[in-house]
């Protein structure tokens, strides 16, 4: 794929340059991103129609990587009837009384819907194994659980896009210290976006491990160059169109039929009233 990298084999996201710009300039990033963009509410309704896909879009990144950013930008393309965005917070305790995948499956999108996840099962793995939240013997067999889980998914229609917003220290620090300054944006702030920084070694270690033990073929990770938002946005909206693209002639395929049924109907019905 063009402008992120996929994921195959092993990672180091330190070696992953996230003010990647692709060599180009912001407004043709921006025109390029909308004539995609446009190709992308093409696909999604034709998803919808045929019914016999469903979309997940999987975000993750550190705080402040942009996963929020991205859900609105791809809301001016998405039609909304066919998209639920689901959040992954801290579990409630009902929740931590299950298994880690219990809160996550209801959320994975029926036919014909996108579902995007803003966190996942991913932070299972990441802040969980970041901060010892479970014992090491529970998420240590979560990374095989993760994979079984995505190919049941990707078995049963799911066309599965994994995104890992990709931002540097100093990006992150500069869009801290940016909602400081602007009152419209200060609503974001915690003192815990700021205690997370202290771990940041420790999570690149635990994504490191995570988008290398599961990126199998059918499920692969996409890791994206997010300091730049406006690249970002473009190497989002080309993942998605790209992972849409081959379903595309099955899903016409499947209208032209349906077409045909319903004409049919029709001619049958005009027919018994002449
Ligand atoms: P945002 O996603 O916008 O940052 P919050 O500020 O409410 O939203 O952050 C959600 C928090 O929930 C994050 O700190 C994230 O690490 C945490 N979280 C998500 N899933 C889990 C989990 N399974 N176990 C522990 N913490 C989790």
């Amino acid at each position: 794929m063009k402008y992120v990298h996929r994921v195959d084999g092993k990672v180091q996201l330190r070696d992953i340059d996230s003010s990647q710009d692709g060599g180009m300039i912001e407004d043709d990033a921006r025109k390029e991103t909308s004539r995609l963009g446009k190709e992308l509410e093409e696909l999604q309704e034709l998803l919808f129609a045929a019914g016999m896909h469903s979309l997940l879009v999987v975000l993750q990144g550190r705080d402040t990587a942009g996963k929020d950013g991205t859900i609105r930008g791809l809301s001016r393309y998405l039609n909304i009837q066919g998209v639920k965005v689901k959040g992954f917070k801290v579990p409630t305790p009902e929740e931590i009384g299950h298994d880690f995948l219990w809160r996550v499956h209801p959320h994975a999108p029926q036919k014909g819907m996108v579902s995007i996840f803003n966190r996942s099962h991913y932070e299972d793995v990441l802040v969980v194994r970041v901060h010892n939240l479970a014992p090491e013997g529970a998420w240590k067999k979560r990374y095989d659980q993760i994979n079984e889980f995505e190919q049941l998914l990707v078995e049963n229609g799911t066309i599965l896009v994994k995104l890992c917003l990709h931002i540097s220290k100093d990006e992150q620090k500069e869009r801290l210290l940016e909602r400081e300054q602007d009152a419209t944006k200060s609503w974001k702030l915690s003192v815990g976006d700021w205690k997370e920084r202290e771990f940041w070694d420790d999570y690149t270690d635990a994504y490191d491990v995570a988008l290398s033990k599961c990126s199998p073929n059918h499920a692969p990770w996409y890791v994206v160059a997010a300091d730049r938002k406006w690249y970002r946005d473009l190497a989002i909206t080309h993942a998605l169109v790209e992972s849409l693209r081959p379903y595309k002639d099955g899903w016409l395929k499947k209208l032209e039929g349906m077409g045909k049924v319903a004409l049919a109907d029709l001619q049958e019905f005009r027919a018994g009233q002449g």
